[in-house]
């Protein structure tokens, strides 16, 4: 397997090995690699002649110094997971400096709104840095299809939009969320939680899906009042923000409209790890 820790050596092996007909599936990851990042380069190696992995934990989407410092970094055995799938991918795994050159610091960018709900509204900058990085890894491998989890639902409609915006030659491809057999979203996140609390948590997927049965016949509001009322009687749980949106615009549905599809986003802490999952309502 190839692996790369500078974009000179990873541009000219690909320029080396590519020609008109090429296609290259990227998968960004930020490592501590699960069975949801596997999936996502399951289905690059499927559709493309070249799959790059990268592997950055990237410091521009942190707005929390503690967060980005006990974010786990797993190289080695992230190599031996990707090598279980395939010894032919490509990874791509640079230093601070190669990416950002001695100027940590993100673009600004306006994704019409996008990055004003959820996550944006609670991890300041977050989008600005997720923006930097992808556009800049997106010039760096130049793929022609780039793989994102379902999972960060709001992330993977700001990458439609940035590419949409940039006229970027890159197929954007949502792929569905992994899931723990108690039904917790795969994260990397999750290694940083006991075993009690990694089957506590099986109550985010639980109370999402309550939620989905619920919205058929109540309100937005009513079933956002049944998950704050569900998450107050949960000693070791903080319930961050839980909010049904328009999947396309990601407002929040103040009135159902037949016409729009709806999702439910969560972001919940156990013991101070920060947790986040979705459901499509329709
Ligand atoms: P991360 O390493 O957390 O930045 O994630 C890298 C990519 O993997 C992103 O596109 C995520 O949405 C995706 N991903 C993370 N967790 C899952 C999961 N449980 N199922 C599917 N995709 C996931």
């Amino acid at each position: 397997m190839l692996i790369f820790n500078t974009q000179n050596e990873l541009v000219s092996h690909l320029t080396s090995v590519s020609n008109a007909a090429t296609s290259i599936g990227f998968v960004p990851t930020m490592g501590a690699l699960h069975q949801g990042h596997l999936s996502l380069i399951k289905e690059a190696l499927l559709h493309n002649t070249i799959v790059v992995v990268s592997i950055f934990v990237n410091p521009t989407q942190f707005n929390n110094a503690d967060d980005l410092a006990k974010y786990p970094r797993t190289l080695e055995k992230d190599i031996e997971k990707i090598k279980t799938v395939s010894d032919a991918i490509i990874v791509y795994a640079p230093s601070v400096d190669d990416i950002y050159k001695g100027k940590t610091i993100s673009q600004h960018f306006d994704f019409d709104g996008l990055e004003n709900q959820m996550e944006g509204k609670f991890r300041q900058g977050h989008f600005d840095g997720v923006g930097t990085i992808v556009k800049r890894l997106f010039e760096i491998v130049k793929p022609t299809h780039a793989y994102f989890g379902e999972k960060d639902f709001q992330q993977l409609q700001i990458i439609k939009k940035m590419v949409s915006k940039f006229e970027m030659p890159v197929n954007v491809v949502g792929c569905p969320i992994y899931r723990e057999t108690n039904g917790l979203a795969m994260s990397s996140r999750n290694e940083r939680l006991s075993e009690k609390e990694r089957n506590q948590a099986a109550i985010i997927f639980k109370t999402i899906t309550q939620a989905k049965k619920l919205f058929a016949t109540k309100s937005a509001q009513e079933v956002t009042e049944f998950v704050a009322k569900t998450f107050e009687k949960q000693p070791d749980f903080e319930l961050e923000y839980f909010q049904i949106a328009d999947e396309a615009t990601l407002l929040p549905c103040l009135r159902k409209n037949k016409t729009k599809t709806y999702r439910a986003f969560i972001a919940v802490f156990v013991n101070k790890v920060r947790l986040i999952d979705t459901i499509s309502l329709n």
